[in-house]
């Protein structure tokens, strides 16, 4: 099962996108989570993604696409994966749709949370990430994976782990730059996932991003096989 998901931050994606991959047991690949990875380990690739991240700017496409096309070709992925925050602009979903004809590999699905630009942002700030593993989504103001706590202290509610915030969640005009990228229709995140609609050989499914977690993620699944 080959899906992409998108949505623009703090929309839930990651959540959603931990959920689905133990679905279908598929590995659960994070553009993003791969850069902060690179930058936390002090690699060439981290370097370089840095200062964009930082900023709230895309990586540039010649770093990023080779990036997420030489992942896709691991022995992980040969049964299938959940690409989540690639591609998002126009031309990384065109490149990505040829690179996957090129390799006679099927899309099954596109997810689409749609939340209000406003709503994104409000949410942003109160996510915490788990150092042991990004599939344990944490957010202080959400009941259903509220840290815990442990000797005064925010853990991770799945694992116990340290918990952290990213700087450019902190940071408001990475916020709002991050969403002026998603919203664009014209060459952004907005502009790949029309790409795909009018594709017509993918099935896309939409869904309303405000609701509680476990409703969103019961509408997406209603619409999965
Ligand atoms: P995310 O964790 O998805 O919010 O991504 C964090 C940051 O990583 C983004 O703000 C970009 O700077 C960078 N990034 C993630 N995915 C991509 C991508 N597909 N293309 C370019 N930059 C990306």
């Amino acid at each position: 099962m080959n899906i992409l998901i998108f949505g623009p931050n703090g929309s839930g994606k990651g959540t959603q996108g931990a959920i689905i991959q133990k679905k279908y047991n598929v590995p659960h690949i994070e553009s993003g989570a791969i850069f902060r990875k690179n930058i936390s380990e002090g690699t060439e690739l981290g370097k370089k993604a840095k200062e964009y991240i930082d900023r709230g700017d895309l990586v540039p496409d010649d770093i990023t696409i080779p990036m997420i096309l030489n992942r896709l070709k691991e022995d992980d992925c040969k049964d299938g994966w959940l690409l989540d925050g690639f591609p998002r602009n126009k031309v990384q979903a065109e490149t990505l749709a040829k690179a996957l004809d090129e390799a006679g590999m099927k899309l099954d699905y596109v997810i689409e949370i749609v939340l209000p630009r406003e709503v994104a942002k409000l949410r942003i700030t109160g996510r915490r990430l788990c150092v042991n593993d990004n599939n344990h989504p944490n957010h202080i103001a959400f009941d259903a994976i509220k840290p815990v706590e442990k000797d005064g202290k925010l853990v991770c509610r799945v694992c116990g782990g340290d918990l952290k915030t990213r700087a450019d969640d902190q940071d408001d005009a990475a916020i709002d730059k991050r969403h002026d990228i998603y919203y664009d229709e014209e060459t952004g995140t907005m502009a790949a996932v029309n790409f795909f609609k009018n594709l017509g050989t993918v099935k896309v499914i939409s869904v309303d991003g405000r609701p509680s977690i476990e409703e969103v993620t019961a509408a997406i699944m209603k619409e999965l096989d």
